[in-house]
């Protein structure tokens, strides 16, 4: 069989790998239209200092990611975020207020932590409680991240806490993102306890928690790169991996033809499509019409993040926490602010500060700048404005991210189920990336292996035969 993987990001290399492992007699090429492999993963090494354009952690309690490193043999080397300064913070009303303590699944549990949170009103906390009372509503259909937060604990709790906890992980508009499609548990929660806040609760106590276990988030030492650089290891004798490859369509006269920019045309059994949806379906648009305008209809954000380093004797105050976070109600261009040398200490020298602004957000895309003075100037406004730090960075670094962050927005379920149908009819195709059933890096992986599955699943049965008896 000869395969074709076409991106060469996380979920493109996890799939890969995979592949090689499940269907070892295959042929695998990988495609990368870039020079370099990891798509939003890029990390830089510079000085003692670790600096992620892309992500910079990746969720433990998803497990594709932790099995995915320990197959790589980067087990030892995951850290978790700093267990002793932990407070996260909000800008409200231009000023750093801590998120209350006891949040469970971002829901807030502790009704002492939340009485003597300014983020809320009174008449806000009160909205709260109500949440312990108002039965469970049955919409018909998909409903907004925002509607359903809101019809529980009012809308000022979803505005100046929820939204930009939620939100920030999709730099979306959680008036505009489906429920179903980003944080499903919390209808269950609410269908099971009849309230968010109790079920969160319940939740929190059936979770094991082993002293000295494990942080939620995890990221190598030297940086993702490191799960990047591990997978091509692996992959380089086994596959045949192309970068500056891109690929401009994929027709299907009896097999696949995946028709390079260059002009070339490779021939291929079967093909995993493990780009952007958008693009996805720009490749797919002669062969199967209906999909491609299904794919090309995922609206994706763009944004930017600009890391700066600081002596820490130049910050007027220390950075004991992990950053803040910014609603959409205050206005700001910047959308989150992480001091990473808190969060990961090891990621930066010491007497060093190395701090991360996030620009852009949906609904936002045209005003975003994208030369690099502008964002380094905008960065360097929020943090004199908030943080009143004013010396001069000694590095920055820019990348901006165009296109990058799917929106699952209200339909997105259905648009999910009208995309499965279609590859139902298209054996030997399948779709792995953050543009359909999670944006984090472990969903992303276990995209790229249910791909495979998928595609084993396709194969003429006399072929699973000889396979099972091999
Ligand atoms: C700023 C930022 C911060 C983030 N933070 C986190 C975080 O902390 N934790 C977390 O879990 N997730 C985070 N995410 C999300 C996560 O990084 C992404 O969802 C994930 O890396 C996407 O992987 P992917 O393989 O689906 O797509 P990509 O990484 O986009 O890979 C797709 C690949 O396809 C290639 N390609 C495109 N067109 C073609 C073509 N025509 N031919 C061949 N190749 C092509 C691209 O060059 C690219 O390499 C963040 C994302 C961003 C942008």
């Amino acid at each position: 069989m000869k395969l074709m993987v076409i991106g060469g990001g996380i979920a493109g290399l996890s799939a890969a790998y995979y592949a090689q492992k499940q269907i070892p007699e295959a042929q695998i090429t990988l495609l990368e239209s870039d020079s370099r492999w990891g798509g939003k993963i890029t990390t830089e090494r510079l000085d003692g200092f670790v600096i992620e354009g892309g992500p910079d952690t990746f969720l433990a309690t998803k497990p594709w990611g932790v099995a995915l490193c320990k197959e790589l043999g980067l087990d030892e080397r995951l850290h978790g975020t700093n267990p002793h300064k932990r407070n996260t913070y909000v800008l409200h009303r231009n000023r750093l207020q801590p998120l209350p303590d006891g949040l469970a699944m971002m829901i807030p549990t502790n009704v002492g932590s939340i009485l003597k949170s300014r983020l809320v009103s009174w008449f806000g906390k009160a909205r709260m409680g109500l949440d312990f009372m108002l039965p469970p509503h049955s919409p018909n259909g998909d409903e907004s991240l925002g509607t359903f937060v809101s019809r529980r604990l009012g809308r000022e709790a979803y505005e100046n806490l929820i939204e930009p906890l939620m939100s920030g992980i999709y730099a979306g508009d959680g008036d505009q993102l489906s429920l179903a499609s980003t944080f499903p548990y919390l209808r269950d929660l609410e269908l099971k306890y009849g309230s968010l806040a109790r079920g969160a609760l319940e939740m929190r106590k059936k979770m094991p928690s082993t002293p000295g276990s494990r942080s939620a988030f995890l990221t190598p030492t030297t940086g993702l790169a490191e799960i990047v650089e591990k997978l091509v290891e692996s992959l380089m004798s086994k596959v045949d991996m192309r970068l500056n490859t891109p690929v401009a369509s994929i027709t299907r006269p009896s097999t696949f033809d995946v028709r390079l920019a260059n002009g070339e045309t490779l021939d291929a059994d079967a093909v995993i499509l493990a780009t952007p949806a958008y693009v996805s379906g720009k490749l797919l648009e002669s062969t199967a019409p209906s999909l491609a305008a299904d794919l090309q209809s995922i609206p994706y954000a763009s944004t930017a993040t600009v890391t700066l380093a600081y002596h820490q004797a130049d910050l007027p105050q220390p950075l004991d926490g992990y950053g803040y976070v910014i609603p959409r109600r205050e206005g700001r261009r910047a959308l989150a602010c992480t001091w990473t040398s808190t969060k990961f200490p090891h990621r930066a020298p010491d007497g060093y500060a190395l701090i991360r602004v996030f620009v852009g957000r949906a609904g936002q895309d045209a005003d975003m700048p994208r030369d690099e003075p502008t964002l380094i100037g905008l960065a360097r406004e929020e943090l004199q404005l908030t943080l009143g730090i004013t010396a001069n960075p000694f590095i920055t670094r820019v990348f901006v991210w165009e296109n990058a962050m799917p929106q699952y927005n209200l339909g997105h379920p259905a648009l999910l189920k009208r995309l499965d149908a279609a590859l139902e009819k298209h054996p030997g195709l399948a779709l792995a990336g953050n543009g359909y059933r999670g944006i984090g890096i472990p969903d992303c992986i276990h995209s790229g292996e249910l791909a495979v599955e998928k595609i084993l699943e396709s194969r003429p049965v006399e072929n699973s035969h000889s396979l099972a008896s091999a």
